[in-house]
């Protein structure tokens, strides 16, 4: 599908960079074509309890990115154009191939610059028989106006709230305007989806989970965004405080993010969350920050 409602692969405005690119002819900025690479496809165990459950999550991960985070875990793959192309056929395939392998959900890995591709794949995989939730798993730098387009179609929405401060963002995610987007665009993915709902098992159904990587030596960033997703979005959200940071890609040669987090940053940022009201938290126990809970691809 390559336009719909104003949107155009022959000239991409999809996510914030609307670096224009006529992707039938090369990437965009983001390194994605006009079909998306699929990097790995994979029964995905270490997401949290209600999107991994028992026999794990369908993980779909495109290759490619709308940001330069410099400690990315999937530097592999977003930083490069790995993978093979699938249209909006195979992909409902592929999502079809997973529920038969057992996976609680269909886990689309950063999914942003595929929008009107999976705009078309999940009603034909949902026409074939496909009955288990589809989790959109977003680092949140995304256009109100796109997400849209995926109304309806999103059972839960899991995005990854990084950085409140333009100045970090830039820094450790080489776009200032992250927040600018990314707040408007958490709110209208809880508009689409509202709170969490799970089955009798525990599993998502629908709604919104935040997750919030804790980052060595940036606790005030984390109590700002904590902050705003009370303040905006309310205490009864379902928050995910990770603490799997490692440093990894980049950062191993940046002297503030080198190290993992220690124990009393990370009880600070979920302390301060338990302040501001929120009850239901997802927490990682220290095991989490290895470089072994990292897919390989
Ligand atoms: S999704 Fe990719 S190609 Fe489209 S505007 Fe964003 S960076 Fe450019």
């Amino acid at each position: 599908m390559p336009e719909r409602d104003g949107f155009s692969l022959k000239s991409c405005s999809l996510c914030p960079i609307r670096c224009g690119a006529n992707r039938f002819i090369g990437p965009g900025a983001c390194l994605a074509g006009a079909l998306p690479r699929v990097a790995l496809v994979m029964k995905h165990h270490w997401e949290e309890p209600p999107i991994s459950g028992t026999a794990g999550s369908g993980a779909v991960f495109f290759s490619g990115c709308n940001m330069r985070c410099v400690f990315c875990q999937n530097h592999d793959i977003s930083q490069k154009s790995a993978g093979e192309e699938k249209s909006a056929d195979a992909l409902a395939d592929i999502f079809l191939y997973l529920q038969l392998q057992g996976a609680h959900n269909i886990n689309l890995v950063t999914p942003a610059p595929h929008v009107l591709t999976l705009a078309e794949a999940i009603p034909l995989a949902r026409k074939n028989g496909l009955t288990i939730p589809i989790v959109y798993n977003t680092n949140a730098f995304e256009r109100v106006r796109a997400l849209k387009l995926l109304d309806g179609l999103i059972d839960v929405y899991l995005p990854d709230i990084k950085f409140y401060s333009p100045q970090l963002a830039r820094l450790w995610g080489g776009r200032e305007d992250y927040f600018s987007f990314a707040a408007p665009a958490i709110a209208e993915m809880d508009r689409q989806v509202g709170a969490l709902q799970t089955d009798e098992s525990g599993l998502a159904q629908k709604g919104l989970i935040v997750r919030h990587l804790v980052l060595p030596n940036m606790r005030s960033d984390s109590y700002a965004l904590i902050k705003w997703l009370r303040n905006h979005i309310g205490s009864k959200t379902r928050l995910s405080i990770m603490r799997q940071y490692t440093p990894m890609h980049a950062a191993r040669f940046m002297p503030s993010l080198h190290r993992r987090v220690t124990d009393r940053e990370y009880k600070s940022v979920v302390d301060y969350a338990l302040s501001l009201g929120f009850t239901d938290i997802f927490t990682q126990k220290k095991e989490a920050a290895s470089a072994a809970f990292v897919p390989e691809f």
